[in-house]
């Protein structure tokens, strides 16, 4: 059935925000607050409380009670199902509203918003819901007269840092599982994106989540941020963000208590479209691999390798197809893209654009800013990019596609390999045996063939070499919020 969208008016009036803690709604311990902006209008939506050290520690202190003596630790695995399947109806029932929270805070296309960030938050809540009372143990067969099992205990308090482009969906991504797993949890929003995070920590309290098992502090990364991660009484934290940031994590985990450590990082995903592939379907899987959100993907294709043979038609399909884009106001039905998210992330990608012009590749369409107040970047393709290119190396996280020839799979191949990133690829073919042999020759936590972001709450995401550390989602999330706990019982 084909619904109408509906269209919502952007909301006018947000009141400034506070932090969530211990289930209550608080300022900050120093009473400092920070702007949250439109990226459409450059103005200010509302002020937000600005959590620290001193938040975070009052947010850890009430996880641990929660999580030790609260009545969350003696909840039935069953009943903590229940409350996560009664945040997703909730949610569900605020989705417009929430798409356009989403949509105010990030820039993202309301469209965009009520297709996609929506309904995957929305079963990624429901598909934990149903593993709360499903987390089981093993028996073991040991020698001698043992009875031995496992149980899969919660790791404890969890941290989880996430980042400005995806706020719902990531938010879902990091409290599904713990929350399934019987964790509690402090979470920091990103400080561009905040609004979300804290009404759905009002729709967790509306389900009836003990105080204490989610909390919530919005502030910045070197500060709370970083006061979450060296943090004692911290069992784990789960971050997603920049591979740069996901390093001074890693640190500040094994400098203070060695505590868990999930990381969703960087990509520089290769997208490799071969002369036998359906051209308009990958030409179509090229544009939406890389223009869907702004650009602002860590699994965006941004090396898309074309072969040889069919380079010229597929480059003139492909610019043909961006300049299709409507770069405008998110609450615009028309509009398929957005700004992307600050000022400086505007910089930052027209930079990339000019090195890109400096080093030699040929610009079809885009470059330039276009004369909207917001912070958008026109959709850009260049071709004739070669590897050693900034271009070609570096994650951009805007619209820009750069397309690389290639002559062959084995060339591809390395080529597609040789980056410190590991997060996603995609292959676009019509020969089976190339899709099988190239799924398994690629270095990459996800391959997509003949398809491009393909994600479901059941399958696992994450990266290789400096995209990640762990799986997020399906079953194998559940492993990074347990511990295995081995029991021996004597019977003689
Ligand atoms: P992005 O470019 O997406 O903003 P970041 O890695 O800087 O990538 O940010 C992702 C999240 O990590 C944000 O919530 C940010 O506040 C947080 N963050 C940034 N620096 C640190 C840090 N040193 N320690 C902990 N969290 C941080």
């Amino acid at each position: 059935m084909n619904v109408a969208l509906k269209i919502p008016q952007k909301p006018s009036k947000i009141k400034d925000q506070m932090l969530f803690i211990d289930g209550k709604w608080c300022q900050s311990a120093s009473g400092k607050s920070f702007e949250t902006v439109d990226p459409s209008t450059n103005q200010v939506i509302c002020r937000v409380a600005e959590g620290d050290a001193a938040d975070v520690e009052l947010a850890v202190a009430a996880a641990r009670r929660a999580f030790d003596s609260g009545p969350w630790s003696r909840m039935s695995a069953s009943e903590r199902g229940r409350l996560i399947y009664k945040l997703a109806d909730l949610i569900e029932s605020h989705q417009e509203e929430l798409a356009a929270l989403e949509s105010l805070d990030n820039g993202k296309p309301y469209r965009d918003s009520m297709a996609a960030d929506l309904p995957l938050t929305i079963k990624c809540y429901r598909y934990y819901a149903g593993w709360a009372d499903k987390i089981v143990g093993k028996t073991i067969p040991v020698d001698g007269d043992f009875t031995c099992f496992t149980r899969h205990e919660p790791v404890g308090v969890v941290g989880q840092i996430i980042p400005w482009n995806f706020p719902l969906l990531m938010q879902a991504w990091k409290w599904g599982p713990a929350l399934a797993s019987g964790c509690t949890l402090v979470l920091k929003p990103a400080e561009q994106t905040p609004l979300t995070a804290l009404r759905v920590a009002q729709l967790a309290q509306e389900a009836g989540f003990p105080n204490g098992v989610i909390n919530v502090v919005p502030g910045f990364g070197p500060t709370a941020g970083a006061a979450l991660t060296r943090h004692m009484d911290v069992d784990k934290v789960a971050f997603t963000g920049e591979t740069s940031t996901g390093q001074l994590i890693m640190e500040a985990a094994a400098k203070s208590n060695l505590k868990r450590v999930s990381l969703e990082l960087g990509g520089k995903s290769p997208n490799i479209v071969f002369a036998d592939a359906d051209i308009d379907a990958a030409v179509e899987g090229a544009y939406f691999g890389l223009f869907f959100n702004q650009g602002q993907c860590c699994c965006a294709g941004s090396r898309l390798f074309v072969e040889q043979s069919i380079h010229d038609e597929f480059v003139a399909k492909l610019v043909q197809r961006a300049k299709s884009q409507k770069v405008g106001d998110p609450f615009d039905p028309e509009t398929t893209q957005g700004p992307q998210i600050t000022r400086e992330q505007q910089e930052r990608v027209l930079s990339f654009i000019d090195s890109g012009k400096k080093e030699g590749a040929t610009i079809h369409c885009g470059g330039g800013k276009p004369n909207l107040p917001g912070y958008f970047v026109e959709p850009t393709v260049f071709s004739g990019v070669t590897d050693g290119m900034k271009i070609a190396r570096e994650e951009i996280f805007g619209p820009v596609m750069n397309i690389l020839p290639f002559g062959n799979i084995e060339e591809v191949v390395e080529r597609s390999n040789r980056t410190q990133f590991g997060l996603a690829a995609a292959v676009w073919t019509r020969d089976i045996k190339k899709a099988h042999r190239m799924a398994r020759s690629l270095r990459a936590g996800t391959v997509w063939i003949n398809c491009y972001d393909v994600f479901d709450a059941a399958a696992p995401f994450g990266g290789y070499k400096m995209s990640g550390v762990g799986r997020e989602l399906g079953e194998y999330a559940l492993q990074l919020y347990t511990e295995v706990k081995t029991v021996y019982i004597a019977q003689g």
